[in-house]
């Protein structure tokens, strides 16, 4: 009590000093007829103090106090002071203007002598805040966190207080600074996005701070109960030398004042925070949705939105387009408000209270610009012209605000655009948003509880497989506990989520039918469009960033339900779910395979399919048949390339069962004739299956052929990768054959009929390529077998991405290596030689019956037979067999005309294949066990004729010899044929002399 009494009376003593002080300085400057001013209310302006060298404003006892154009205005203590005058009278020669004079009163000089301990800030320009690089090295190499920022933010003088914020915010990467009174003067800075405490600060300097910034920003100060909006520059500088200055960097900002109670609110807004480099490969697109943005943005004219709310990245997505657009060729005008960043190159122009966006459109279309980006789309007016340009040849680029992509077409069409011309106008309508990163430095991986999982599963279940997107196999979630590099926030940077909505022809009849935005996003999606959710949770499921922070960006989307409502009742594929203790417990149940079917007929209806299917795959089915016969329901399977009857079921199950197969593969469950084409997922234990399923309908209804993508077990290594060496091609051959595909040009091709295991070969040699610095692209149909670090795409002839076409634009990106599902066509055939002409490995798979066959094919399909001869490396044939079951397979003598026929074809085994000892013929033949399912055989291995090109055969090709001769030649250079290749692995016991035949028995026919 004591003490504060105290306190209180030497405050009192301070300020009557004080009072009588001013009160002279008042008389004084009464007397010599000068202004008189309070330091104490009156803001000093540090930046201008340095006008006058420190050292000379305390000999002289006076300060600079403003600088205009045609005068500065000094703060003195006594204008009769000889020093003073000599002082005043250099500073007016120095900067050749008038000196003003203005009575202060010793403590108010005193007061402002403090202010040249401000070393951060000494550039003396109005409308900028200068920060030295040095500063803001020492601030970033001091203040580590929030924490220590809020620490040195509270032991600041006052006016160091400005330049510690601004840094602050630099060093956060803090886009806006908010400084909001109440109870307490709140500091918060928006950090990627979200509004963060920073610190609290006393009244005093709020008072100064706010007065500070609004002369910096040129506005009213006695102004406190109206709006005020303004502007500075804050300049990062370098000091060179003792008196020399570089500026580093420099950074507008939007300064906006409201008034809030008693007192007013501070927005500073810093321009460009956060743009770094404008790299469209940078902004986080997916590369297939980067592909279609790039496509659009390509044509010539159309509309391209992006949307979003502010802060959403929308226009550095813009700016980095145009960026990649812009060459001296091309003429890019924009309209902003303001210019955010400046684009070398392009004319950047400003909209302002008389000039709005529809005026300034409308003008700049005059000078006829090939690329225009209207900042935002605000109004009607804006709209519809922005729509017209786009028609009448201009590529527009702008930005709406509106939730998500397919919610834009309304929102244009209540703008008043045309229902008519709006699809025929719009390329791309972008909806963006930004979420936060999870920090790489404290993240961790962590499984998501139940009801997580379900949403996870739904939201991937309804991406389309027209996405082309590979889908993460592992549901695992990341979240972060804060550390010093993320300033204990969590979060460091943000990275961006994209919808992309493009047209086709269904949306544009949805849209010219006045379709509902629902109706338009089923549609878009089912096309392949990503939603901003889905993006986020795969996003989330990348490690990039966490769930809460997608749903507090993007909402949790209404539609999902109903979009997976949908997804299970028709136009979306979805997958099916056989879990580890189901295919266990099946597995058991099924080792009598004749169980199979008692089981199956017993099923309830709900368990039958998956039970099916279950079963088809513990028999490694590759595919799977349901057909109704006359009286009943057969299902067979596939297994080692044979079809198996695996049960007969009443043929009551047929209709339900066929409906159930189409809705899982998103069929029409009402229509009953023609062909139908689907595909669907199956989760089987731990493994993921891709299906295509097709439903043809015939004389007793409906039959469905559900065939299992994948790779057979039989070449797979422990790993899961392929081993080309376990598919069979023999050890003499396959180091022959290795040196040819690892050539750097020419054209491997291996043929043979469908499901003769060519495309598994190509895959194990593309997977014995695939090393660093080897660019490898396949074009398939469809995609088998994914390869980790192998650009794979698909095909698709009904929107007309063919073989061909999809070759053609593969070679502009100068693979090292493609892989070509299969020639069909001459127009392929020919861009494939071409490629391996000019520098490519092709590799490929054709339809012939041999090896030498395949000459006159190429020769017909339009290849001359000089480039045959230079392109071609090697040709192989190749066929699968069954291997036979070593657990029951049984010996035997074959009779006489089989063993002549053995030693008669093996009799012209090439010299470096080592001829088995044909005097005792054993030969083995299936029975059937346990193991095998009571087939006899377990597995298939391949049998492989392989012509590598030699300087003879090279003759031949050229001459474009007959196939005979070919293959005379090609015997006598070290070929081994398929028929020569299964009769060793028949005396091997691998197989049995039935499986040669039925594999090559067409051959041999085909040879006499
Ligand atoms: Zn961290
Ligand atoms: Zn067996």
């Amino acid at each position: 009590m004591a003490i504060s009494k105290i306190i209180r009376i030497s405050e009192k003593l301070a300020e009557l000093k004080r009072k009588q002080e001013e009160e002279g300085a008042q008389r004084l400057a009464a007397k010599n007829k000068l202004p008189y001013m309070d330091l104490s209310v009156f803001p000093i302006n540090a930046e201008v103090l340095y006008l006058l060298p420190e050292k000379e404003a305390h000999r002289g006892n006076l300060i600079v106090l403003k600088r205009q154009l045609d005068k500065i205005t000094v703060g003195l203590v006594d204008p009769q002071n000889p020093e003073t005058r000599a002082i005043l009278e250099n500073l007016a020669t120095k900067y050749g203007c008038a000196v003003s004079l203005v009575i202060i009163s010793l403590s108010s000089l005193q007061r402002a002598f403090k202010f040249y301990q401000v070393k951060v800030s000494d550039v003396p320009l109005v409308g900028k805040v200068t920060i030295n690089k040095k500063y803001l090295d020492e601030f970033n190499e001091r203040v580590k966190n929030i924490t220590e920022l809020k620490d040195r933010i509270n032991t600041l003088s006052t006016t160091e207080i400005l330049e510690t914020i601004i840094a602050g915010s630099l060093k956060t990467g803090a886009g806006d600074i908010h400084i909001e009174p109440g109870k307490q003067i709140r500091l918060r800075y928006r950090i990627d996005g979200v509004l963060q405490d920073v610190a609290n600060f006393p009244e005093k300097s709020y008072k100064f701070l706010l007065t500070r910034i609004k002369l910096l920003s040129d506005l009213m100060i006695n102004i406190h109960d109206q709006s005020q909006d303004g502007r500075f520059t804050i300049q990062i500088v370098e000091q060179v030398s003792e008196d020399e200055k570089k500026v580093l960097q420099e950074m507008e900002t939007r300064v906006s004042i409201l008034p809030e109670g008693n007192a007013e609110t501070v927005v500073i807004r810093i321009l460009g925070a956060g743009i770094e480099k404008l790299d469209i490969k940078n902004i986080g697109l997916r590369e297939t949705t980067f592909q279609t943005l790039l496509r659009e943005v390509q044509k010539p004219n159309g509309l391209i939105l992006n949307t979003g709310p502010t802060g959403s990245g929308k226009t550095t997505t813009l700016y980095s387009f145009l960026n990649y657009l812009n060459n001296p060729k091309i003429k890019i005008i924009t309209i902003e408000d303001p210019v955010e960043y400046r684009l070398p190159g392009i004319v950047q122009t400003q909209i302002s209270k008389n000039y709005s966006f529809a005026q300034a459109l409308r003008a700049i279309l005059r000078q006829n610009p090939n690329i225009v980006m209207v900042g935002e789309i605000r109004d009607e007016e804006t709209a519809q012209i922005a729509i017209q340009a786009a028609m009448t040849g201009h590529l527009v680029f702008s930005t709406l605000h509106t939730n998500d992509a397919t919610n834009t077409v309304h929102r244009l069409i209540d703008m008043g655009a045309d229902i008519k011309t709006l699809p025929d106008s719009l390329n791309a309508i972008i909806a963006q948003r930004l979420v936060r990163k999870i920090c790489p430095k404290c993240k961790e991986e962590y499984e998501p509880d139940k009801e997580t999982l379900l949403k996870i599963e739904k939201v991937l279940s309804i991406v389309s497989p027209r996405a082309r997107l590979e889908l993460p196999k592992t549901r695992k979630l990341f979240r972060s506990k804060g550390c010093p590099d993320c300033f204990g926030l969590k979060y460091r940077g943000r990275y961006p989520l994209f919808e992309v909505l493009t047209m086709n022809e269904e949306i544009r009849k949805l849209i010219l039918n006045r379709a509902s935005a629902f109706e338009i996003l089923v549609s878009a999606v089912d096309a392949g469009m990503l939603t901003l959710y889905q993006d986020g949770v795969l996003r989330a499921l990348e490690g990039l960033t966490d769930l809460e922070e997608v749903e507090r960006v993007v909402g949790k989307p209404g539609y999902l339900e109903e979009l997976y409502e949908r997804a299970v009742s028709q136009s979306l594929t979805r997958g099916i779910t056989i879990a580890e203790e189901k295919k266990n417990k099946l597995e058991k149940e099924s080792k009598e395979r004749s169980n199979i079917e008692k089981i199956l007929a017993k099923d309830p209806q709900e368990e039958l399919l998956g039970d099916i299917i279950a079963f088809s795959l513990l028999l490694r089915a590759t595919d799977i048949h349901i057909e109704p016969t006359q009286s009943d329901l057969l299902v067979r399977c596939r297994i080692d390339g044979i079809l198996q009857d695996i049960a007969k079921l009443p043929k009551i199950y047929h209709l339900p069962l066929l409906g159930e197969i189409k809705i899982l593969g998103g069929l029409k469950t009402k229509q009953f004739t023609g062909v139908q084409e689907g595909r669907f997922n199956i989760d089987f234990g731990d493994k993921s299956l891709d299906t295509r399923l097709s439903i043809i309908s015939g004389g007793y209804g409906e039959t469905a052929v559900i065939r299992i993508l994948g790779l057979s077990e039989d070449v797979q290594t422990a790993e899961g990768g392929l081993d080309l060496k376990m598919m069979g091609i023999r050890q003499e051959i396959y180091p022959l054959f290795e040196k040819e595909f690892h050539k750097p040009t020419g054209v491997i091709l291996n043929t043979g009929p469908t499901g003769s295991g060519k495309t598994t070969t190509l895959y194990g040699i593309l997977q014995l390529l695939n090393v660093r610095g080897t660019k490898i692209m396949t074009i398939e149909d469809p995609i088998e077998y994914r390869l980790s670090g192998i650009i794979q795409t698909q095909i698709d002839e009904a929107a007309g991405y063919t073989f061909a076409k999809a070759l053609k634009s593969f070679l502009r990106q100068n693979p090292n290596i493609i892989m070509l599902g299969e020639i069909r066509d001459e127009e392929t055939a020919k861009i494939a030689m071409q490629a391996s002409l000019t520098g490519h490995m092709v590799i490929s798979t054709l339809h012939t019956n041999d090896a030498a066959s395949t000459i006159q094919r190429l020769i017909n399909l339009g290849i001359s037979p000089g480039d045959i001869a230079s392109a071609m490396n090697a040709i192989m044939a190749q066929r699968l067999v069954r291997k036979l079951c070593p657990n029951c397979k049984k010996p035997y003598k074959p009779d006489a005309a089989t063993a002549n026929e053995i030693k008669e074809t093996l009799s012209s085994l090439p010299k470096n294949i080592k001829a088995p000892n044909l005097s005792s013929i054993t030969l083995y033949k299936p029975k059937g066990c346990s193991k095998c399912k009571n087939i006899g055989y377990w597995g298939q291995v391949g049998l492989f004729e392989i012509m590598i090109k030699d300087e003879n055969l090279q003759n031949l090709f050229a001459k474009g010899a007959q196939t005979l001769e070919i293959k005379k030649a090609a015997q006598a250079g070290g070929m081994i044929t398929l028929r020569q290749d299964g009769l060793l692995k028949a005396l091997d016991g691998l197989t049995s002399i039935d499986e040669v035949e039925r594999v090559t028995g067409e051959l041999e026919k085909a040879e006499i």
